[in-house]
């Protein structure tokens, strides 16, 4: 189970550890399943172990992971900027999940370099920057919480994986495989879906309030988003929607109420790849994904400053949302090469 992770430094994470004792844990912005659910479940086996951890957030969650043992204890910087602050400089470990640059932070970014705990990254994004002291970065993982379960089993921790541990590692296996749909061909994922069952998890429970539970506003959100606008590009295989902010607002838009919007055109046969742009307070929040080995962390990367996966990435534009959908509709030809040479339209 563990023979993927370097044992040694495995033991030096362990060691460090035990030597520490105030312990932050923290993720990237916008913090999806797979981000609270690693920090939360790291927070879960530190409180087994005597520790005194605090995860910290740059922004609020999204409240369909408001079940998860824990949710309410964590630090929001937006909201509570000095206690983040506190934590962080009283930190004697940092350890960083789910993202790959300190930049991934927005705000909190300077909070957490400033900080002088030791630092650990924990995850799964290509090409990490290197600003931590210990780096497991393994982007051939389903998620940061496999590689969290996977490390913990190598650190020798396995026994004191309790419940809420389980739970929210769980979790962010199941929304970064969306229900084990994508990223999920390793046979050992499963060998850990049973241990994490074992444990006593309730896997319906996650898929239920992680994945499938809604208000109904999202619903009709979402809805207007497909009927209304939803842009086909027959000779790019690519669907783009695009979501103002006074249309967010007559659906009384709230964080992750446009959660799986993205992936929804790649349900018609035919389509390769899927943008969506949303104009939120700050940004034009561009969310990519792919089948067939279409890189859209490429398209993320060159057109927006972003990454991710080759095929669910991300991305910020600064500007308007009609200079952002401009630019992709002007690039989209550059990316037909990585189109497999199928016959199939968008039927
Ligand atoms: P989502 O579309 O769910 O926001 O993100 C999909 C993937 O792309 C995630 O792995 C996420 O970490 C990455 N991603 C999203 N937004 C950005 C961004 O602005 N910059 C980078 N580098 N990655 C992003
Ligand atoms: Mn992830």
């Amino acid at each position: 189970m563990d023979k993927l992770i370097d044992t040694k430094k495995a033991k030096e994470l362990r060691r460090n550890i035990e030597r520490s004792d105030k312990i932050v844990l923290t993720c990237h912005v916008r913090p999806d399943g797979d981000a609270i659910g690693s920090t939360l479940g790291l927070w879960h086996l530190l409180k087994e172990l005597g520790k005194q951890p605090t995860v910290i957030v740059p922004d609020k969650p999204p409240m369909n992971l408001s079940f998860l043992p824990g949710f309410k204890e964590i630090g929001i910087n937006t909201l509570h900027p000095q206690f983040c602050e506190k934590s962080f400089e009283e930190a004697d470990m940092v350890i960083c999940c789910d993202f790959n640059t300190p930049s991934r932070q927005d705000n909190l970014a300077q909070v957490m370099l400033n900080s002088p705990g030791m630092k650990v990254l924990i995850d799964h994004h290509q090409e990490p920057s290197a600003f931590t002291d210990i780096e497991f970065s393994y982007p051939d993982m389903s998620s940061t919480c496999e590689l969290v379960f996977r490390l913990i089993a190598a650190m020798g921790w396995y026994g004191e994986v309790n419940l809420d541990c389980a739970t929210s590692l769980l979790t962010g296996i199941i929304t970064d495989t969306r229900n084990f749909s994508v990223n999920c061909k390793n046979p050992d994922l499963y060998d850990i879906l049973m241990r994490l069952l074992e444990k006593g998890v309730d896997k319906e429970k996650i898929i239920k309030e992680a994945l499938t539970t809604r208000s109904l506003a999202s619903l009709k959100l979402e809805a207007y988003a497909i009927s209304e606008k939803l842009e086909i590009f027959q000779r790019n295989k690519g669907a783009l929607i695009t979501l103002s902010k006074e249309e967010l607002d007559r659906f009384n838009y709230e964080k992750g109420d446009t959660e799986g919007l993205v992936n929804r055109p790649l349900e018609v046969k035919g389509i390769v790849y899927s943008i969506f742009m949303r104009e939120d307070a700050d940004c034009i929040k561009v969310s990519a994904r792919s089948c067939n080995g279409f890189p859209v962390s490429e398209i993320c990367k060159n057109l927006y400053g972003g990454g991710g996966h080759l095929q669910a990435a991300g991305g910020e534009f600064h500007g308007s949302l009609e200079e952002c959908r401009k630019i992709l509709i002007e690039n989209m030809d550059a990316y037909n090469k990585y189109l497999r040479s199928t016959k199939s339209s968008i039927v």
